[in-house]
């Protein structure tokens, strides 16, 4: 057979993709990487905009426990002290830290210690389980109910309630009660969003790391893997990795997947502090969106804030799937696990395809857990 050209053809410039062709090239293998959009990155792209990083797909804030993939990713550019401790409007009109921690507690009953906080917070459950006995519920059988049952009813109405309802446009009634169980509460005043051991921004911005990633690596843009022009090429690599979507890969002969998926609305203001803090949750029903994003704040601090005259804030927009928009989450119901599953199978019986990523897998993941899988994938490949 015709010696192949490339060791692997990769299909989406994303952090998985990227991480591959990074560890893959080290160890001597050829790569393409090709991506249908018009740069590299994937999700993680950002646009520069007044000097400014702007996070277009969606805030992102990079943070693991794992020493090995902080190392690495630190190795191909270094990451800043950003640590995410975002801000709630709420419906009363003040503002509230979040996670719920200590903070939130005394901003919200004037409490100063975790047993007065804890004593606030008992009494409030306590009302919430006595509701339900009464009506003869014994487990939470929705987020509302969770949502009291967890943390009560001034919390719930101040900080959960409207923006649960706008991100979901669902009354939290008819919500599952799973959704809530991952908001941290804390006892402590500390106003990390994270648990992690390391966080932060790629100091620069994020194409940094994609591009150092990609360094001295062929890539092509505006290259769709379905466009006919360019599937020939698959026949010049031995291996394939597709971090495209998976039912796309299989012309959706099981059914299309659905996705959740949110819009910005993207503005520059003359000003150059606009909100004080990268990420503002709006929990009340007033405001349409879900929070506003000031990207300077990922990468400036302190005085630098005042250098950059103006600043550019992301109004986010929960909307509702449609093809042609960007598909952002998987959504977490029976028909779309399902069909996953069999998608997943099928993927199984490719034996020269490596299918990784969200896309792929159809799988929520985080920046370092990508990476990682990216890392064990290029291990077990050149086994
Ligand atoms: P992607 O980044 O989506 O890359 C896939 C690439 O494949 C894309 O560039 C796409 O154009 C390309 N592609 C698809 N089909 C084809 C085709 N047919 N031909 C050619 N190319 C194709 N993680 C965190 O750790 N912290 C955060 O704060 C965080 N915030 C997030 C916010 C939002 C709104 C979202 C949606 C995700 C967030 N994430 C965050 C998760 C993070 O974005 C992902 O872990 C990461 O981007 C996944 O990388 P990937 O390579 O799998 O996918
Ligand atoms: N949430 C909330 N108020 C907030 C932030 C989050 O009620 O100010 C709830 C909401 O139900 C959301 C869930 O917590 O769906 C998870 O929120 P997070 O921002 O952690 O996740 P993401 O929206 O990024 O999936």
């Amino acid at each position: 057979m015709r010696e192949k050209k490339y060791d692997y053809l990769i299909v989406g410039a994303g952090l998985f993709g990227a991480t591959f062709a990074h560890l893959a090239t080290k160890r001597g293998k050829r790569c393409l990487v090709i991506d249908k959009r018009s740069h590299v990155g994937g999700n993680v792209y950002c646009e520069e905009i007044e000097g400014i990083n702007v996070h277009k797909y969606g805030a992102h804030i990079f943070h693991t426990s794992d020493r090995r993939i902080w190392d690495f990713v630190n190795s191909i550019v270094p990451f800043n002290r950003y640590t995410n401790s975002p801000l709630a409007k709420a419906p009363d009109g003040k503002l509230y830290n979040l996670p719920f921690n200590m903070n939130t507690f005394y901003q919200m009953w004037g409490v100063k210690t975790p047993a007065e906080a804890q004593a606030k917070l008992d009494e409030q459950r306590r009302e919430a389980i006595k509701r339900m006995e009464d009506d003869g519920i014994k487990e939470p059988r929705n987020l509302e109910e969770q949502a009291l049952t967890l943390i009560g009813r001034d919390v719930y109405e101040q900080l959960i309630k409207g923006y649960t309802e706008k991100q979901w446009g669902r009354p939290c009634s008819e919500l599952p009660a799973f959704i809530i169980r991952r908001l941290p509460v804390r006892m402590t005043f500390d106003n990390n969003y994270f648990n992690d051991c390391y966080q932060g921004v790629p100091i620069g911005g994020y194409n940094k790391l994609a591009e150092g990633l990609l360094k001295g690596i062929e890539c092509k843009t505006d290259t769709d893997f379905f466009n006919s022009e360019y599937k020939e090429w698959r026949k010049y690599a031995k291996w394939l990795v597709y971090t495209g979507a998976i039912d796309e890969y299989f012309s959706y002969k099981l059914g299309r997947l659905d996705w959740r998926t949110v819009s910005f609305q993207t503005y520059i203001k003359d000003i150059p502090n606009y909100q004080g803090n990268a990420v503002v949750n709006y929990t009340s029903r007033e405001e349409p969106y879900t929070r506003i994003i000031e990207h300077k704040h990922f990468e400036m601090f302190g005085q630098d804030i005042e250098r950059v005259p103006k600043t550019v804030i992301s109004e986010e927009y929960p909307v509702e799937y449609k093809e042609g928009l960007e598909p952002y989450y998987p959504v977490n119901d029976l028909r779309n696990e399902n069909l996953a599953e069999q998608y997943r199978f099928l993927a199984e019986q490719e034996h020269d395809v490596i299918f990784g990523g969200r896309l792929a897998e159809y799988k929520y993941y985080d920046m370092a857990p990508i990476i990682g899988k990216a890392l064990s994938e290029v291990c077990k490949s050149l086994q």
